[in-house]
């Protein structure tokens, strides 16, 4: 074999169809990736073998989406999707089609793909399936529905935003025609889960064009969302940050609530349905940084001391995201120096004061105070040298 530039364990599962004497085929965003020369992240198969067939030509195989057609199989060692060609039915909601029809044909398989540029398949041979020119929109770095877009977001309303990632994360535009209908379908988006929202919305913060979002807001894709749709926020600074999760989630909270799109960010946060630890943290941090960043390593050791490390990272995104880039890379090295700044790297224990005859909130004061010298004056952490300061306060 060889033809085309696929895993051996994608194209051994091609060979075994292929050998059953069913149409097999890589489909959607792999084979896009492979025009583009990217590495795709995930290999799609799809074939004319019904479910029941796919489960008798391999042994280990899984029937994780039968409703839908999807068999996963294991191909030495790996995991892959395999779907019957189908045709949804009508479509409930804007969300998912009522029904699936299994089909013989390739083409209509294609035609129920949201993008050109999605709607591609390449078989053994290498010869690539295209019915509606998505290798022309690759060429011209274009994100266009197939068939008629409005209908196409009536059907589905994630595939607004869809839109928005693709364009994103491939750098590509999305066409006059295919955007006026975002436009008047974007109320749509209120009814979508929020999850499903949300995974859109972090595949373009994390991608190397955050500012995007910008125009998913502009275009009102997160109405219900968000309190204003039309301030500016300056997104662009995002693509400054690491490629984190939480911290460009903290980033994007800081500068959508500078400029009032959002007007809190532990309800935008809630609302999109992300994990308590994310929330969290990212409100405290943006909290901590509103009103400007702390400006020297003391004042960032007094933030770590009584937030926390991860809360203190994300106040540092917030703080690069709203004033300018510095504020990680100076905590960064704080945390990387060893210098004290919780009371688990202190030197003295409360056991040590309950020793001295401290206790109750006596001795948390104590501890507090002694945090906070060895925080101005680092050197200072040491066992001896603080149970003398801490005889000290005693006795004052
Ligand atoms: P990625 O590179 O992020 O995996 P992808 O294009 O492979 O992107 P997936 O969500 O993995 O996208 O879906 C695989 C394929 O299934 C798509 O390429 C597209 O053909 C089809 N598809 C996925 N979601 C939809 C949808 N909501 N409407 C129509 N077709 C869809
Ligand atoms: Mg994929």
């Amino acid at each position: 074999m060889g033809r085309i530039n696929a895993p051996k364990y994608v194209i051994s599962v091609l060979e075994r169809l292929e050998r059953r004497g069913f149409e097999a085929y890589m489909v959607g965003g792999c084979v896009r990736d492979l025009v583009m020369g990217r590495r795709p992240c995930d290999w799609d198969v799809c074939t004319s073998a019904l479910p029941e067939d796919v489960m008798a030509v391999f042994r280990r195989s899984h029937p994780t989406g039968l409703k839908h057609g999807t068999v996963t199989v294991i191909s030495h060692g790996s995991p892959v999707e395999v779907t019957t060609f189908r045709s949804d039915g009508e479509y409930r909601d804007h969300r998912r089609p009522e029904s699936v029809r299994f089909i013989a044909d390739l083409n209509s398989d294609l035609e129920r793909r949201d993008f050109t540029i999605n709607a591609l398949a390449m078989p053994l041979s290498g010869e690539i399936r295209d019915p509606f020119g998505g290798r022309h929109d690759i060429e011209k770095k274009l994100i266009r529905c197939v068939g008629d877009p409005e209908k196409r977001f009536d059907e589905d309303a994630l595939r607004m935003l869809r839109a928005f990632r693709f364009s994103a994360v491939l750098g590509f535009g999305i066409a006059p025609a295919t955007l006026s209908a975002i436009k008047s379908k974007a109320h749509l988006t209120e009814d979508l889960a929020k999850e499903r929202v949300r995974t859109e919305l972090e595949k373009i913060l994390l991608s190397y064009s955050p500012q995007v979002i910008s125009d998913v807001i502009e275009y009102g894709l997160l109405r219900g969302i968000v309190a204003d749709s039309s301030a500016k926020a300056e997104l662009y600074r995002l693509g400054g940050l690491p490629k984190n999760r939480t911290l460009r989630w903290a980033g994007l909270c800081a500068l959508l609530r500078s400029v009032g799109v959002i007007s809190d960010t532990e309800s935008f946060l809630t609302a999109l349905r992300l994990d308590s630890a994310v929330i969290r943290n990212c409100s405290k941090g943006c909290a901590a940084v509103s009103e400007g960043a702390p400006k020297d390593t003391i004042s960032w050791k007094r933030l770590l001391a009584s937030n926390g490390m991860e809360t203190a990272l994300c106040a540092a995104a917030a703080a690069d995201a709203l004033f300018g880039t510095g504020n990680l890379r100076l905590l960064r090295s704080v945390i990387q120096s060893g210098e004290c700044f919780s009371l688990r790297q202190l030197a003295v224990s409360g056991k040590d004061l309950k020793a001295l005859g401290f206790q109750g909130t006596e001795l948390g004061v104590a501890l507090s105070s002694l945090l906070d010298h060895v925080i101005i004056y680092p050197a200072d952490n040491k066992k001896e040298l603080l149970l003398n300061l801490a005889y000290k306060m005693e006795r004052a």
